[in-house]
């Protein structure tokens, strides 16, 4: 579904932002929404004598993303501004699709994004206890052994207007559902041939409802319980039962489960749980415009290599917006913005980016980098006597927006790189920097005057003959002429050589796949540009994974894999210095 941007900016205007807030540490909106109001309501006089417990249960078969991140800072967020605590609990119930180096790699994204969990826990901690509990209700009369294969199963639960049709292995006596079930724990049939399922109701409203499945018998190696089990439990009999063993509070989850709740609270009641037991509360996922969120097609980028892996800097994984230059307060603050909602919506990822550029404006220092480098030699800059132009080292300020960060050296010299698309031949009317005979400000350098143009063969402009004015080092003419451009420069004698990843949108279409279309269809193979570009020498005093302002150009972060003990190589355009998200919501008119 499509919301329309006004009805989307109209909604991100009902919470309350709470951004900008710069204690260090995690940040969450401590502005009212729904779920604040029940844990304020339940930690005061509540069922659970003011205890607050959330957990994140992510299911170790791929890499975080910014999805996975707005729920981590609502359950860490939440249950930390009501004293409350967050487990981290992987959801390992599928044993072919889940691994170890995943379960290593969520935990690093969500320390990274800020957060520690109480304690790190696995569903598989509790598949003794599940199985248990599974006896226990067969023992109920309340769960029983299904001889039919998953297909008949899917076409006997009906519809919403039809009823579902009872299996003929219903009714099953007790004792033989027991002993069923102690053989396919004990792998005694084949995977596919028989699973556990509830006895509720074949005719219930809500499909979940309808006799669901507890276990099935899965034959395959899981990365830590090994090949004890040959029965594993379904998201939902694992699910509310995991919450109840942790002593979770509230269980909170995306809409699409709210058609579980009723199983999750059945289960539990069942199993005799008292009205402290867990609760499940639904919130709206987050999507946001030009991205896919699914792991299954973040997958199909990887493996059809549209990308060069979960951490490419394109991705919306947390280790592909880390690789790119995201802070994880920047993330948190969005998330805090964004809130809390009950309906399914898109965000625009301009405003996302807003934070980042936000967070970059304040804290990132400024560098001259030439992207596309022309060179420019200054005929009247003096020579020494070994025929050498002499250096000269210019001050420049680190960041204007904070003054502690002082100020660094830059070298100056006769022969310069500046920006291609900072010259122009025959400039239209309203192009205002550098061309033939015109003058403009070096920032932290001189003015310098354009006074010849070297061009190849085919007419393209390989070199620029200037002059500088040695009475503007302090920017400004000492008889008051004015200039109308301020271009950045890298000395070349001096120059840094990088290697630049310059993005555009990972998918051109806003809503890729809407419309039910391959959200691949609308894939940008543009969407990176390397560049060879020259930086001054200071770019040095960058470690890699800091982010750095290319002054004119945009936020850059250098390469987290980038050797730390050498000169910088490789960065990354995090975000371009335009704020986008102010030009969408003038549009608007908000
Ligand atoms: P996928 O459907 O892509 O496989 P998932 O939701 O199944 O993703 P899990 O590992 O099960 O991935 O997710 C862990 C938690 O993160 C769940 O509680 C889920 O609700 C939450 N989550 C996942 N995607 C989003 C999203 N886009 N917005 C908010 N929460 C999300
Ligand atoms: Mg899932």
């Amino acid at each position: 579904m499509r919301l329309p941007l006004a009805a989307v900016a109209g909604w991100i205007g009902q919470v309350n932002a709470t951004s900008g807030d710069d204690r260090e540490g995690p940040t969450s909106n401590s502005g009212t929404d729904f779920i604040r109001e029940m844990l304020k309501q339940h930690s005061s006089s509540g069922p659970y004598g003011g205890r607050v417990q959330t957990r994140f249960p992510p299911e170790p078969n791929g890499f975080l993303h910014i999805g996975h991140a707005k729920s981590i800072c609502l359950n860490f967020g939440a249950a930390d501004e009501f004293g409350g605590t967050t487990m981290l609990r992987f959801d390992d119930t599928n044993p072919e699709t889940e691994d170890e180096r995943f379960v290593e790699a969520i935990q690093e994204d969500v320390r990274w994004l800020g957060f520690e969990p109480e304690q790190v826990v696995y569903a598989s901690d509790y598949f003794d206890q599940l199985h248990a509990w599974a006896v226990e209700l067969i023992e109920k009369g309340l769960a029983y052994v299904d001889d039919q294969d998953a297909e008949t199963i899917s076409e006997n639960r009906g519809g919403f207007t039809t009823p579902g049709v009872d299996s003929p292995w219903r009714d099953r006596s007790v004792e033989e559902n027991l002993d069923l079930f102690a053989r396919m724990t004990a792998g005694e049939f084949d995977e596919g041939s028989r699973v556990l399922r509830a006895k509720i109701d074949m005719n219930h409203e809500n499909m979940q409802m309808r006799d669901p499945v507890m276990y099935r018998i899965r034959n395959q190696h899981h990365f830590r319980t090994g090949d004890r089990w040959k029965v594993y439990p379904t998201y939902d009999w694992a699910h509310g039962q995991s919450d109840a063993i942790e002593g979770t509070t509230h269980s909170l989850c995306t809409l699409e489960f709210d058609s579980h709740r009723p199983l999750y609270d059945w289960y539990l009641e069942q199993l005799g749980q008292g009205p402290d037991r867990p609760r499940q509360t639904e919130f709206a996922r987050l999507n946001l415009t030009h991205t896919v969120m699914s792991k299954r097609k973040l997958l199909q980028l990887v493996e059809e290599g549209h990308v060069d892996g979960w951490d490419d800097a394109r991705m919306p994984t947390i280790r592909g917006l880390r690789r790119r230059g995201y802070p994880a307060k920047a993330i948190r603050d969005f998330a805090g913005h964004i809130g809390i909602a009950k309906v399914n919506g898109t965000h625009e990822i301009e405003l996302l980016e807003s934070f980042v550029r936000t967070h970059h404006n304040a804290n990132a220092l400024r560098r001259m980098v030439v992207l596309d480098p022309i060179e420019v030699v200054i005929t009247n800059w003096p020579v020494d006597d070994d025929g050498m132009s002499r250096a000269d080292v210019r001050e420049a300020i680190n960041n204007p927006e904070d003054a502690a960060a002082g100020t660094r050296e830059v070298p100056f010299s006769g022969r310069l790189f500046i920006e291609r698309d900072d010259f122009m031949l025959d400039p239209p009317k309203k192009f205002f920097r550098l061309a033939p005979g015109r003058e403009v400000r070096l920032r932290a350098g001189y003015f310098i005057t354009c006074t010849e143009v070297e061009t190849g063969p085919d007419g393209e402009v390989t070199r620029l003959l200037c002059t500088y004015d040695p009475e503007t080092a302090g920017g400004q003419a000492p008889d008051g002429r004015k200039v109308k451009a301020t271009i950045h420069w890298v000395s070349a004698d001096h120059a840094v050589d990088l290697d630049v990843a310059l993005y555009e949108r990972l998918f051109t279409d806003p809503h890729p796949g809407a419309d039910g279309e391959d959200p691949l269809a609308s894939l940008n193979p543009d969407a990176k540009t390397m560049k060879r570009a020259k930086a001054e020498p200071a770019i040095a005093d960058i470690a890699p994974g800091d982010v750095v302002q290319f002054e004119r150009l945009g936020y850059f972060a250098r390469d987290l894999d980038d050797d730390p003990s050498s000169v910088p190589t490789m960065f990354h355009r995090t975000v371009g210095l335009r704020d986008e998200w102010a030009n969408i919501q003038k549009r608007q008119g908000t």
